[in-house]
């Protein structure tokens, strides 16, 4: 599964850290970190950290936008 998390929202609530200590990690006072692809394993600690967040900065399996289909990367 894949992740995004929004970092102009996340206020490092820590919330996911709390929830999915595997997938996100908090480095310093603001920055979050996470993994970008999850295995399915942790779907339900995932969904759990981003159903916590507070701004709903976590994305979970986000859809491909058509204009990134095909990138090449930019
Ligand atoms: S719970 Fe949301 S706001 Fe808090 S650190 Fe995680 S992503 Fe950021």
């Amino acid at each position: 599964m894949r992740l995004v998390v929004d970092l102009n929202r996340c206020q490092a609530y820590a919330q996911c850290v709390f929830l999915a200590p595997e997938v996100f990690s908090l480095h310093g006072e603001e920055a979050l970190l996470y993994e970008p692809r999850v295995a399915e394993s942790r779907r339900e600690d995932v969904l759990r950290a981003a159903a916590a967040c507070p701004v709903q900065a976590i994305l979970v399996d986000p859809a491909r936008r058509p204009e990134e289909a095909g990138s090449d990367g930019r």
